[in-house]
């Protein structure tokens, strides 16, 4: 008999009973190729019946595979058991940024099947019209109905629900509803979030093992001035009206350098690739200057690498302001971890030891024990694998696409014993 479900937010419906059963069974077996029935029982807590249904109705929608174990190893490893079948459904995944916006179309394991790219206009309705086609052109490779949704990458502060841009001065965007006049052309679900959060959960989704190790951190975004995502409990934390977690712009120097903000001395005016490009400068270092900042701070990076002092004084000059503002993250959030992007990631193990010598010269030890601080293991690019990734977790994590945000994990889950 199913048992009754209550939730914090009321009753589930038997429907979304149901879907939620089928999700978190699909993401078990997605974390755990090979799994097998019992395994799956175990992991979830279900009972073995209920398994069996769930999985019989995963393998008739052909969302799994059923490997029979004498059918490969020859190896003597058993290469059985129930796995995702990653090309049966797609998802898409768009940057806007300058200077040119990316789309990726991205199977069920988040690899990148088709990739097109659209050159970025200050002017959103011309720039907006083109992104849709050029959405639908790369949703026209498969199936329509096999894509699920597309996740939307945009800087700046956003309202996430409405894709509205609210301030986004680094692409000259205030007030731009995207999401409103994307949502006329396409009939697929949108989902919109900020850059820096996208980039976390990049961080989240593609780290190794079980998936979420990853529960409480911060990952710092240097492209575009200092963004930043915070995962607090497995989640992003969006604050009351999606504009939280903004540690670029908590404040460094009262009389500091003029932010874009309006205030003074914010931490981005000293860490990110502009602080970066600006330090290489005021250190003696010349050429370059026309490219955009994250190719210029690349190039910084490149040049220290080939022994350029000027690049190498800049980049641990701007690894000290870093470490400024991490001594308030860690007092405010004591994350497990912090992940620093790109270009701070490919200069790690020339910047890290000023970093570290920072932190343990100015936080208490114990706020230390534990922390790591750790380069991106993603490129340039994971605001956009982020954004196809949003689409992927609402898939084998969310089972209702009216707003009900609870992962499965939160819901009384024995619905066929
Ligand atoms: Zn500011």
């Amino acid at each position: 008999m199913p048992s009754v479900t209550f939730t914090t937010s009321g009753v589930l419906r038997k429907s979304a009973l149901r879907q939620a059963n089928d999700r978190l069974v699909l993401n078990t077996i997605r974390r755990n190729p090979g799994i097998s029935r019992s395994e799956i029982a175990k992991v979830t807590g279900f009972s073995p019946a209920s398994v069996k249904f769930v999985v019989n109705r995963l393998l008739r929608s052909k969302l799994v595979s059923d490997e029979k174990p004498e059918s490969s190893s020859r190896s003597g490893r058993p290469a059985g058991g129930l796995r995702l079948r990653s090309g049966a459904m797609a998802a898409i995944g768009v940057e806007i940024a300058r200077p040119d916006s990316t789309l990726i179309l991205v199977d069920l394991d988040g690899e990148i099947l088709n990739k097109r790219t659209v050159p970025f206009r200050a002017e959103p309705e011309g720039f907006l019209d083109e992104l849709a086609a050029t959405i639908r052109a790369l949703a026209g490779s498969r199936e329509p109905r096999e894509v699920l949704g597309i996740g939307i990458s945009l800087p700046g502060t956003i309202d996430k629900v409405a894709g509205r841009v609210i301030g986004a001065e680094g692409i000259g965007w205030v007030g731009v509803e995207a999401g409103a006049r994307l949502r006329r052309q396409l009939e697929w679900p949108l989902f919109f979030e900020n850059d820096a959060n996208l980039s976390a959960l990049a961080e989240q989704w593609y780290s190794p093992g079980e998936g979420n190790q990853l529960r409480y951190f911060v990952y710092i975004r240097m492209q575009g001035g200092l963004g930043s995502g915070v995962f607090v409990d497995g989640r992003i934390l969006h604050g009351y009206s999606s504009a939280g977690a903004e540690f670029g712009h908590i404040m460094l120097y009262p009389d500091g350098r003029l932010c874009n903000c309006g205030n003074r001395g914010c931490w981005e005016q000293y860490a990110s690739d502009a602080a970066l490009v600006r330090a290489y400068r005021e250190s003696g270092g010349v050429g370059g200057g026309d490219g955009a900042m994250l190719e210029e701070s690349q190039r910084i990076v490149e040049l220290a690498r080939r022994g350029d002092l000027h690049a190498l004084k800049a980049l641990r000059t701007t690894a000290t302001y870093l470490a400024y503002g991490f001594v308030s993250v860690i007092a405010a959030l004591n994350p497990q971890a912090i992940i620093i992007g790109e270009p701070m990631a490919s200069a790690w193990d020339l910047v890290e030891d000023v970093i570290q010598s920072e932190l343990r010269a100015r936080v208490p030890s114990y706020h230390l024990t534990g922390l790591r601080l750790l380069p991106s293991r993603i490129d340039s690019r994971s605001a956009l694998r982020g954004a196809a990734v949003l689409v992927l977790q609402h898939f084998f994590t969310r089972f209702d696409h009216t707003g009900y945000d609870a992962a499965p994990s939160d819901v009384v889950m024995e619905a066929y014993g």
